[in-house]
C-alpha cells in the first residue's frame, strides 16, 4: 500500500520518497512503486499527473487493486531502495483540480435544480463531461449552470475529512459510494457531500467559474459538457474566434448570424433551382445542335461527340438528341472516359424539316448501343452495359477523340 500524499495536500508540488519495487509492466515499461507518492493515478474520471522522479519521467500512474500500490510508468528504470524527489506539473494539477471541483459543484446543482443525479464524469483533454439520468432543456441547465457559479463566487470552503461506512450511511451523500472501508468525503460547505478520492480546491473560488460547453441526448438522459477556470476562457476565445470569423464572412453582427445563415441556406436553394430549369433549357438547344450535325454513317443517321458532362449529364443529353431523331454516342471529355449510346429513330430530323435527309434505316441492322458499348469496352476498357436502346459505360482508359473515331469505324464496319 501507498500513502498518498495528495489526499491531505492536493497542492503538494515536490516530496521524497524511497523506491520499494521496481518492475516492468507487460508491455515492457518499467515501474515503480514508493512508500508515499504526491501523484494522482488515473481513477473516478480525473485523469493521472505527469512529472519526474530523479532524472525519470512519469509517463502514466496507475492504481494496483491488490494491495492499493501506486504504480508509476518511468520512461526508464530506477533501481528498488533508491531514494528519490518527485515533482508533480503543476498546470496539469492545478487544471485537473479546477475540473473536478467544479464538477461536484455542477453535479449537486443539477440534484438542487431538478433532481438529476450524475451517474458518470469524464474529465477530457478540452472539456469535460457528466451524464445525467434525465432529459434535461435549455431553460433547467441554464439554472443549473447559474447556481453553480453562485456556490463558485460564494468562496465556500471545501474540506477533507473521512468516514466509516456506517458513519457515512448517516450523512446525505450525493451518490451512493461504491466501496466499504474507510471513506475519504469531500464536502463543498453547505452543498455537497460526496465520497471521493479525487483532487480538490480548499475554497470554491478556486475553481473560477463554470462554463456549459454543450449538451446531447445520451443513454436517454442528457451529456453535459462544461469547462472550468483558465479552460472556460480558452473554450471562450475558441468560440470567439470561430464567431468572428463567421460575422466578418457575413458581414453581420453576432445576433444576426443565425437568420444570415438561414437566408444563405435559401438563396443556395433557389440557385440550385433556378440553375436546374436552365441547365434542362439549355439541353435542348444542345439536343437541337447535336441532331442537326447528324452524319451516315455505316447505313445509320448518327452523332458521334466528345462533350464535357459527368455522366448523368451525357444520359440526358444523348437520350434528348435521339428523341429527335438521330442514333447518339458522346464520350465525356474526362479520362478514364464515359460513352452513353443512345438509338435514334433514325428518320428525317425533326428539328429542321427543311433539311432533306435521306432514310437509312431500311438498309442497315437496326442501331445497337448494347453491342456498341460492348465493342468499346473490348477495346478500351471499363465497365457497363444496357439495352439495345440505351447503353453506358464508365471507367475507359483511352483518348476521348480517339474512342469517338473508334466508336465511328465500328459503326462503318458493322
Ligand atoms: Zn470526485
Amino acid at each position: 500500500m501507498t500513502t498518498r500524499l495528495y489526499y491531505n495536500d492536493s497542492l503538494l508540488a515536490r516530496f521524497d520518497a524511497t523506491v520499494t519495487e521496481a518492475g516492468v509492466l507487460p508491455d515492457g515499461r518499467p515501474f515503480v512503486v514508493l512508500d508515499k507518492t504526491g501523484f494522482y493515478p488515473s481513477s473516478g474520471g480525473q485523469p493521472h499527473d505527469l512529472g519526474l522522479l530523479g532524472d525519470a519521467t512519469v509517463l502514466d500512474v496507475l492504481d494496483r487493486d491488490e494491495d492499493a500500490a501506486v504504480l508509476h510508468v518511468l520512461d526508464r528504470a530506477l533501481g528498488p531502495g533508491v531514494d528519490v524527489s518527485g515533482e508533480i506539473d503543476q498546470a496539469r494539477r492545478l487544471d485537473h483540480i479546477q475540473q473536478h471541483s467544479g464538477q461536484h459543484v455542477l453535479s449537486a446543482a443539477f440534484v438542487h435544480a431538478c433532481a438529476a443525479p450524475t451517474v458518470s464524469f469524464h474529465l477530457g483533454p478540452d472539456v469535460s463531461t457528466i451524464d445525467l439520468t434525465a432529459v434535461l432543456e435549455a431553460d433547467v441547465i441554464a439554472r443549473a449552470e447559474n447556481e453553480a457559479n453562485r456556490i463558485v463566487q460564494e468562496n465556500r470552503p471545501v474540506e477533507v475529512r473521512y468516514a466509516s461506512a456506517e458513519e457515512a450511511a448517516a450523512l446525505p451523500l450525493r451518490k451512493e459510494p461504491k466501496r466499504g472501508g474507510t471513506l475519504r468525503l469531500v464536502d463543498i460547505q453547505n452543498w455537497d457531500l460526496s465520497a471521493c478520492g479525487g483532487t480538490h480546491v480548499s475554497r470554491t473560488g478556486s475553481i473560477g467559474g463554470i462554463a456549459v460547453t454543450g449538451w446531447e441526448r445520451y443513454k436517454g438522459g442528457t451529456r453535459v459538457g462544461f469547462a472550468c477556470g483558465l479552460r472556460a476562457v480558452r473554450h471562450h476565445r475558441l468560440l470567439r474566434d470561430v464567431v468572428t470569423a463567421a460575422t466578418r464572412a457575413l458581414s453581420v453582427q453576432m445576433s444576426e448570424l443565425p437568420e444570415a445563415l438561414r437566408r444563405l441556406q435559401s438563396d443556395s436553394r433557389e440557385a440550385r433551382q433556378q440553375m436546374r430549369v436552365l441547365t434542362e433549357s439549355l439541353a435542348k438547344y444542345e439536343a437541337a445542335e447535336l441532331a442537326s450535325s447528324a452524319k451516315e454513317i455505316g447505313g445509320h443517321r448518327v452523332v458521334v461527340r466528345v462533350v464535357d458532362r459527368d455522366a448523368n449529364g451525357l444520359k440526358l443529353l444523348a437520350q434528348a438528341a435521339a428523341e429527335l431523331g438521330p442514333s447518339v454516342v458522346l464520350v465525356s471529355a474526362s479520362r478514364p472516359a464515359l460513352v452513353v449510346a443512345a438509338r435514334g429513330a433514325e428518320g428525317p430530323s425533326s428539328v429542321d424539316p427543311a433539311v432533306v435527309v435521306p432514310n437509312f434505316s431500311s438498309a442497315a441492322p437496326a442501331f445497337d448501343a448494347k453491342a456498341l458499348v460492348a465493342s468499346l469496352i473490348a477495346r478500351f476498357g471499363g465497365k457497363g452495359g444496357g439495352r439495345a436502346e440505351l447503353a453506358q459505360a464508365g471507367g475507359m482508359d483511352g483518348d476521348p477523340a480517339e474512342i469517338g473515331a473508334t466508336c465511328a469505324e465500328i459503326l462503318k464496319g458493322g
